[in-house]
C-alpha cells in the first residue's frame, strides 16, 4: 500500500444558485492581469449547454478521441491529436471565440446611460434558426433559456439539429448550475502531456502547479486536458492554472471560492489514497466500472492499518486528523452522494459533485411522489432533470448510483424538515 494524501472537494449542485461569486472572487484574487483577461479558474455553466471554452466535453472534437491498446490510453490513430507529437504544430486548442470575448464594463453608464424606449433584444435567441452553433452569437451561461432539451437529445451529437428542433419549446426546458475548476486529477493529463516536465503534482497534498519558470508555452497541456482547465496567458506566454488556492491551503483556509461560496455548496478536505492502484485503474477496460474503480483507491482514514502505513510514507499527523475529520471521505466513499465528473476521462478528478435535486419539496410533503415497496422513492419516473442526464456527466452512464444518491438526498431533506421545519421530535435522540 503506497498512501498518499490528496487535497479535494465536494461541490453540493443542489446548492448552487449560479451568483457567480466564486468566478469573482477567483478573477479577483488570481487571474486580474494582463494576458489572463479571458481565463476563469472558476467558471459555473449552465448545464445542459455547450459549457466553457465551448463544447469542452467533446473529446472527439479536440483530440480526435482516445482509445485502449495493451491496457494504455491512446490517442485515436488518424485523430488530429495524433499528429500532435509534432509538437511545433498543436492545432487542438481552443480559440478567442471558444472562451468568449472579454471586455470592459463602463459603470459610467449605470449612471447617465439616456433613457431608452424600447427593451433590449436578447441576440443570441434571435439568430438560432438557420445558424449553426459556431456562427451564431454566444456568451456564457446563454442555455438558461434553452436548457434540457440537449439532454434529452444528447445521443444526437448534431447540436445544430438541436437548435432548431427545440427552438421555442420552453415547457421542455430544466437547467442546473456546474461550478468547475481544475479537478487536480490523481492521473492529470496535462503532466503527462508537457514536454518541459513544467506542470506537477505535489507530493504533500497533490495539488497541481506550473512551474512558470520551466513552462515554455507549448501548450500540450491546454490540448490534453479533458476538463480545458488550463489556459495560456498569451503576455507571458506561460500556461496558467487553478493553484488550489496553496497558499491559503498552507495556512489552513478554505479556498477562496470556497469561502466566498453564497450558496455555502464548497467543501474542502483531505482524502487518503492507495497511490499503487492508479495504473491499473486508469486502464479498466469498461468506462461504465470507472467511477467504482476510482471510489476503490481512497482508503478510511480511521483504519489503524492505513494510519500506520501513512505515517511510514511520511504522512504528517495533522494531514491524517484532517482526512479523519474530512467531510470528502464520508460524501464520496462512505455514503456514496457525490461523484466524480466525467469518471471516463480516466485523470480521477478530485471535485466530487452531489447531483442536484429537482423534485419540489412541497410535493414530496404532499406525499406526491411515489414510494417503493422498500420505502425508496423510485426517483427515475419523478425526477425534472433526467437521472440519465446526470448519469452521463458523473458515473459513466451508469443511473443506479445516482439513483441511489438522490433517494438518500430526498430522505434527508425530509428527515431535517421533519425535526427542524414541523418540530418532530427525533426518536433517535430520546
Ligand atoms: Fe490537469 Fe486538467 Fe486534471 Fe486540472 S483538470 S489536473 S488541468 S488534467
Ligand atoms: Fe454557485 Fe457558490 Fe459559485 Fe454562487 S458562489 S455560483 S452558489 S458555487
Amino acid at each position: 500500500m503506497k498512501v498518499r494524501a490528496q487535497f479535494a472537494f465536494v461541490f453540493n449542485l443542489d446548492k448552487c444558485i449560479g451568483c457567480h461569486t466564486c468566478s469573482v472572487t477567483c478573477k479577483n484574487v488570481w487571474t486580474n492581469r494582463k494576458g489572463v483577461e479571458y481565463a476563469w479558474f472558476n467558471n459555473v455553466e449552465s448545464k445542459p449547454g455547450v459549457g466553457y471554452p465551448k463544447q469542452w466535453e467533446n473529446q472527439e472534437k479536440w483530440n480526435g478521441g482516445w482509445e485502449l491498446k495493451d491496457g494504455k490510453l491512446e490517442l485515436k490513430s488518424g485523430g488530429r491529436a495524433s499528429k500532435l507529437l509534432n509538437i511545433f504544430a498543436n492545432p487542438d486548442l481552443p480559440e478567442i471565440d471558444d472562451y468568449y470575448e472579454p471586455f470592459t464594463y463602463n459603470y459610467a453608464r449605470l449612471q447617465n446611460a439616456p433613457l431608452s424606449e424600447a427593451a433590449p433584444t436578447a441576440r443570441p435567441l434571435s439568430q438560432i434558426t438557420g445558424e449553426t452553433m459556431e456562427k451564431i452569437t454566444w456568451g456564457p451561461n446563454w442555455e438558461d433559456d434553452l436548457a434540457g432539451e440537449y439532454a434529452k437529445r444528447s445521443k444526437d451529437k448534431n447540436l445544430d439539429n438541436i437548435q432548431k428542433e427545440i427552438y421555442g419549446q420552453f415547457e421542455h426546458t430544466f437547467h442546473m448550475y456546474l461550478p468547475r475548476i481544475c479537478n487536480h486529477c490523481l492521473n492529470p493529463a496535462c503532466v503527462a502531456a508537457c514536454p518541459s516536465g513544467s506542470i506537477y503534482k505535489r507530493e504533500e497534498d497533490g495539488i497541481v502547479l506550473v512551474d512558470q519558470d520551466k513552462c515554455r508555452g507549448w501548450r500540450m497541456c491546454v490540448s490534453s486536458c479533458p476538463y480545458k482547465k488550463v489556459f495560456y496567458n498569451w503576455e507571458s506566454g506561460k500556461a496558467e492554472k487553478c493553484i488550489g488556492c496553496y497558499p491559503r491551503v498552507e495556512s489552513g483556509m478554505p479556498t477562496v471560492c470556497s469561502e466566498s461560496c453564497v450558496g455555502r455548496i464548497r467543501y474542502n478536505g483531505i482524502m487518503l489514497y492507495d497511490a499503487d492502484k492508479i495504473e491499473k485503474l486508469a486502464s479498466t477496460e469498461n468506462e461504465q466500472d470507472l467511477y467504482e474503480a476510482q471510489c476503490n483507491i481512497f482508503l478510511d482514514p480511521n483504519d489503524p492499518e492505513v494510519i500506520k502505513a501513512a505515517l511510514a510514507e511520511g504522512i504528517s499527523k495533522d494531514w491524517i486528523t484532517a482526512a479523519q475529520k474530512s467531510p470528502i471521505y464520508k460524501m464520496a466513499i462512505e455514503w456514496k452522494i457525490a461523484f466524480p465528473m466525467h469518471p471516463e476521462f480516466r485523470t480521477l478528478p478530485m471535485v466530487w459533485y452531489v447531483p442536484p435535486l429537482s423534485p419540489v419539496q412541497s410535493q414530496i410533503d404532499q406525499g406526491n411522489l411515489p414510494v417503493g415497496p422498500d420505502g425508496a422513492i423510485p426517483v427515475a419516473g419523478t425526477m425534472r432533470l433526467p437521472v440519465q442526464y446526470l448519469a452521463n456527466l458523473l458515473t459513466a452512464g451508469k443511473t443506479a448510483p445516482i439513483e441511489s444518491a438522490l433517494n438518500r438526498l430526498i430522505a434527508m431533506r425530509s428527515y431535517q424538515r421533519s425535526v427542524h421545519v414541523e418540530g418532530i421530535a427525533d426518536k433517535r435522540s430520546l
